[in-house]
This record gives structure tokens, sequence and C-alpha cells, in this order.
């Protein structure tokens, strides 16, 4: 094992992170502005420990080199303190409009060997939505 296949500390993690602006309007993935009113980002949301509601999703089955296929992504809805944010990601498992998620880290998204990309020159890993019973 060498130390990239160690998994990272929970400290270290990267988080699911919203930006909100001064008007109160939740964006993700982050903009240097917000693309609703112009307005500065003023704080960052975790969202990593919410959940979210399918808003609809799809299954890929022809995916690039080093995507698994079939491929589900699902647009999930984060509804909290009278906002709400929608993300895109994949699924670790099927799901239906309507179903609640949660985020679950996961160290490689795609598989780094099969890109035409240096595995070193970009981030692999991130955040699938894992149904919840
Ligand atoms: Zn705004």
């Amino acid at each position: 094992m060498t130390d990239s296949d160690s998994p990272p500390s929970e400290a270290s993690r990267e988080r699911l992170l919203a930006h909100r602006c001064r008007n109160d309007h939740l964006t993700y993935p982050g903009h240097t502005v917000c693309p609703t009113c112009g307005g500065d980002q003023v704080e960052t949301v975790d969202l990593t420990d919410r959940t979210a509601t399918v808003v609809t999703w799809t299954e890929s089955v022809a995916t690039p080199s080093g995507v698994r296929a079939p491929n589900t992504l699902a647009i999930v809805e984060f509804t909290f303190d009278g906002n709400s944010v929608t993300v895109l990601g994949q699924t670790t498992a099927g799901v239906a409009i309507g179903d609640t998620v949660q985020p679950v880290y996961v160290d490689e998204l795609r598989d780094p060997t099969a890109s035409l990309r240096a595995k070193d020159s970009q981030s692999w890993s991130g955040y699938r939505f894992e149904p919840v019973e």
C-alpha cells in the first residue's frame, strides 16, 4: 500500500461545501460571485452531513475511459434555513425521484490510471449520493 492508497483522515477530507452570498442565495459548486445576484460570496455552507432529495436522475452506459459503467447520476436538492441548493453527482445505487440521499465520500470518482491526465494533476475524490433507508 502506498501513501496515495491510504484514506485521508477525517479532518483532511474535503467537505461538500456550497457558497452563500449576502442575499442568502446558495450555489454549488461555488463561484467567485453569486450567479443569481452578482453579489460577493460571504460564507460556505457545509452540506456533508445533511440529507438531500433526488430531483431527477439518469444512467449513462457509454461512459468515458475510467468512468464506471453504468454510471448513475442524480441532481439532488438540499433544503434548509428556508433556502435550497442543487448538486449533481454520482449515486452509490439506483435511486428514484423523491428518494432521500446522503453524501458519502469516495477516494476515486473515476479511475485515474485510465485517464489521459496525470494522476497528480487533479483531485479524483469527491462525493456520491447514497440512498437513506
Ligand atoms: Zn446572490
